[in-house]
């Protein structure tokens, strides 16, 4: 039986189809017996559980978007409510998923050929093959288009490229990155496909995270390496691309942030209900019931946003402003809550074993990466005003 989550407290899951709620129980089982267990160790010594991933390949978190790699007809919605539930057990697994599904294989199959796709997206869908996205670099994050330095130049059927990026989630494993680069003779961004072990290509774990520390986190160096005309995603032709994949993976990074926020709040209302302090537990104060009641607000509100833009974006009508508006507001939320959280637990607060701590560290990460709210409020107010604060 798949009960409800306490934490939606209007019942939203019942926008899931009933083979959507059945792959949502079947999540949730999984992350409840395979991922919690391991999650903070893995987290406290910074390493990636790689035994986790058939399972999640098996659950149908690698490419549900896409014909080759879907494992049932499913919608926004539900992928949406899956970046909940991964969220809410662990921000990094959510994130890993998220570069593995949203961001790597969305560029394949949005920017490749048929060819591409038939070789790629089959073997990431069954997690045999792990994806990044190199888009971010030393010198450019929040200004990745404009001020992105990689270059690529053509000679003849082979790309030669140069720079560095850093960042890059999954890249110390992956397979293939994803590289964004720009072409040396008409100045646009393309991408390429370049496979580990390629000379040239060197990646360098990130060390002393203190947020997300089980994602796997790399500086790149691109050394005059060599790729085919074959490896470049034929479909981008500049940015604009980019920003459809970056389009789709903040709407669901929005839907992570509640998860997030709704693992610290789950964990929080167990806590408060235990502790007692001047002789009666937490949970029967005034102020620890309204700050409770804050989070859930905050909750059922960013559900409510992400819900409707999933659906937006299952009729056709999501646009970057809407995107960036559910994971602007959603994040913001979220950190919030986190942090009430936090303060919830006291002392018990950031220690690792009692459940927040984690959440209120990853929260950072959430808000800062895929656009910071700073960002994604400029593409509101650009949508707002008409007029551009960034460029
Ligand atoms: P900056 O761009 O330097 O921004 C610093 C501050 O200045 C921010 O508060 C920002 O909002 C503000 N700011 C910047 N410009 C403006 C402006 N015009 N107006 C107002 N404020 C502004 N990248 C990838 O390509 N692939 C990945 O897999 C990936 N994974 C990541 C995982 C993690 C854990 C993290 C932390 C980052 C990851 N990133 C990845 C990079 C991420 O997308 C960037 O960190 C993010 O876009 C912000 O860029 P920045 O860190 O360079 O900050």
């Amino acid at each position: 039986v798949h009960a409800p989550l306490a934490a939606d407290f209007y019942g939203f899951q019942e926008a899931l189809t009933p083979v959507e709620h059945d792959a949502s129980a079947r999540l949730r089982d999984f992350m409840e017996r395979e991922v919690r267990p391991l999650a903070l160790d893995y987290w406290d010594r910074a390493e990636f559980p790689h035994q986790i991933i058939p399972g999640l390949a098996d659950c149908g978190m690698f490419g549900a978007m896409w014909p080759e790699t879907m494992r049932f007809e499913n919608s926004a919605v539900w992928r949406g409510w899956a970046a909940l539930e991964l969220g809410r057990v662990d921000p990094s697994t959510a994130t890993f998923v998220g570069v593995q599904s949203g961001l790597s294989m969305s560029s394949i199959a949005i920017g490749g050929s048929p060819e591409q796709r038939a070789q790629w997206l089959p073997p990431m869908g069954r997690g045999e093959l792990i994806g990044a996205f190199g888009l971010t670099e030393p010198l450019s994050g929040s200004d990745a288009s404009k001020g992105l330095r990689t270059t690529a130049e053509r000679r003849g059927d082979t790309w030669v490229l140069n720079g560095a990026k850093r960042w890059i989630g999954n890249a110390t494993f992956a397979d293939v990155v994803v590289i964004w680069a720009r072409d040396t003779a008409d100045g646009q961004v393309k991408g390429f496909l370049v496979r580990r072990g390629t000379p040239g290509f060197t990646t360098t774990k990130i060390e002393r995270k203190q947020a997300l520390r089980i994602v796997q986190n790399a500086d790149i160096t691109l050394d005059g390496v060599e790729v085919d005309e074959a490896d470049r995603l034929p479909n981008i032709h500049s940015f604009r691309e980019v920003a459809v994949v970056l389009r789709l993976t903040r709407a669901e990074v929005a839907w992570q942030a509640v998860g997030v926020a709704v693992g610290a709040y789950e964990a929080t209302v167990r806590y408060v209900a235990e502790r007692e302090q001047f002789g009666r537990p937490l949970a029967s104060f005034q102020l620890v019931q309204d700050r409770l009641a804050q989070c859930l607000g905050n909750i059922t509100a960013s559900i409510a946003l992400c819900l409707q833009a999933s659906r937006m974006q299952d009729a056709g009508r999501l646009g970057d402003e809407h995107a960036a508006l559910a994971k602007g507001y959603a994040t913001t939320r979220m950190r919030e809550t986190v942090a009430w959280c936090r303060e919830l637990l006291g002392g018990n607060g950031i220690q690792l074993d009692h459940g927040v701590a984690k959440f209120f560290a990853d929260a950072e990460a959430v808000y800062s990466f895929e656009g910071t709210r700073d960002m994604n409020n400029l593409i509101v107010g650009r949508a707002i005003t008409g007029v551009s604060a960034f460029v």
